[in-house]
């Protein structure tokens, strides 16, 4: 089948996420027959190179030979089993490892199937965790320009215009303090001061993205915010909530973004890379205070009664474990940092143009935000349709052009990503 056919055989059945249909009228929709290392490849032969990880999950490219080993393995043995009540040895090597790479004192975790389910596990467990205690806190504080995910809880905490506010009426109470990605760091701590004064005794936990709000344009700020943010939680005796869903496994240079401020939060939120864009599954990670808040007898009515059905898939599981034997034999970490300085010089030439605002980068996220275009202009929309006819896939967001590309990019191709994406936005 062509292209064309198979575009219209989707539009008579299927909603697309985060689309507008009517945009399809003109935006030809793009069926994939494979995917091989950085590139994926529609049904007319044509390749594209995979700039942005297949919406930030791929790590280690499209059907990466080991990983594939690894679930034929997984295949022969077992493929699901419920979690309540059972377990199996790749959910048991996951936690282990996922124990001893973040911080100490984050002791225990909790399986869901998404990030967005990962934000409200954490958002419950956190309001729960005082009502065991016999205190009640209604309110979360997240920060302006935050994103953490779609669900009610996740859309909550999130700032995200449009994507949020047809909902306002019907979601739980969130508070918002200033940026430090958009304001003066110490004016965006003071503004956190401030909310959790106001509010004391009534917050249970403050919700954050460390170093990149990601889906809030690539935004960026220091790790030193962390590190006073953590203090400042303590000082209120409130829960940190990092959403390492996207910067985690490695995105921001360092395995977790928390690194780079050497703090440790209550709750660390981990999705997205986690199985290298094979399959979804995210994981909650917690301090044993936290685990000990909910262990008690039944009738106790303390439990934590969360499930989803898919918690902890066998596969996903063996999957993450894949995922994380690549990231020790091949040193990724360490590798990757020869990756970020290329693309760090790279795109320097982007500075010199008159349409471009900032160049900025977070080990392997590097954004390009453009000035002077009318959002109705849809600005992006125009250059993922350009790059794509030349063999990159780029998804700006709005006006910021970003690239999140898979960790086995080789030179040659982040430099074919970034050279075509110049070429194109000089001719603007
Ligand atoms: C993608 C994302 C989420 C939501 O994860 P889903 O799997 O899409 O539900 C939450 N937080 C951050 C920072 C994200 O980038």
């Amino acid at each position: 089948m062509t292209n064309n056919e198979l575009m219209q055989e989707d539009l008579n059945y299927i909603f697309h996420p985060c689309s507008q249909m009517k945009d399809h009228e003109t935006l030809p929709l793009i069926p994939i027959k494979k995917g091989y290392g950085a590139y994926i490849e529609d049904f007319e032969g044509n390749a594209y190179l995979d700039g942005i990880s297949s919406w930030w999950v791929n790590l280690f490219g499209h059907c990466n030979a080991y990983i594939n080993e690894k679930i034929a393995e997984q295949l022969q043995e077992l493929e699901h089993v419920i979690f309540a009540g059972f377990t199996h040895k790749p959910a048991i090597d996951l936690a282990k490892r996922l124990v001893s790479l973040t911080p100490e004192p984050l002791q225990k975790l909790f399986f869901a199937d998404n990030g967005s389910s990962a934000i409200e596990i954490s958002l419950k467990m956190a309001f729960q965790y005082f009502k065991n205690k016999g205190e009640t806190r209604p309110l979360f504080v997240s920060l302006e320009n935050s994103y953490h995910g779609e669900t009610m809880g996740a859309l909550a905490v999130s700032d995200t215009g449009l994507y949020k506010e047809v909902y306002e009426e019907i979601l739980i109470k969130t508070l918002h303090a200033k940026s430090p990605a958009l304001h003066d760091e110490k004016e965006a701590l003071e503004h956190m001061r401030e909310v959790l004064q106001k509010n004391s005794g009534k917050i249970c936990a403050v919700v954050v993205e460390p170093l990149v709000q990601c889906a809030g344009s690539m935004k960026m700020y220091d790790a030193s915010y962390l590190k006073a943010l953590r203090t400042l939680c303590d000082e209120f005796g409130v829960f940190l909530i990092a959403d390492e869903i996207a910067v985690g496994f490695g995105r921001t240079g360092t395995m977790f973004a928390i690194e780079q401020a050497g703090i440790c939060p209550d709750f660390l939120c981990l999705s997205k890379g986690i199985t290298g864009g094979y399959m979804p599954l995210s994981v909650v990670l917690f301090t044993q205070d936290i685990y000990d808040a909910f262990y008690c007898d039944y009738h106790e009515g303390k439990s934590f009664l969360d499930s989803h059905s898919y918690t902890g898939n066998t596969i996903a599981c063996a999957v993450a474990n894949a995922v994380l034997d690549i990231f020790e034999y091949k040193n990724i970490i360490k590798t990757n940092q020869e990756k970020i300085n290329f693309i760090k010089e790279e795109t320097q030439k982007f500075k010199s143009l008159d349409n471009v605002l900032e160049v900025r980068q977070r080990g392997m996220i590097c954004a390009i935000e453009l000035q002077g275009y009318a959002p109705k202009e849809r600005i992006g929309l125009k250059i993922f349709q350009e790059a794509l006819k030349q063999g990159v896939y780029i998804r700006p967001l709005g006006h910021v052009i970003y690239f999140m590309p898979p960790y086995i990019f080789t030179q040659e191709q982040l430099k074919k990503m970034i050279e075509t994406t110049y070429a194109i936005v000089k001719s603007l």
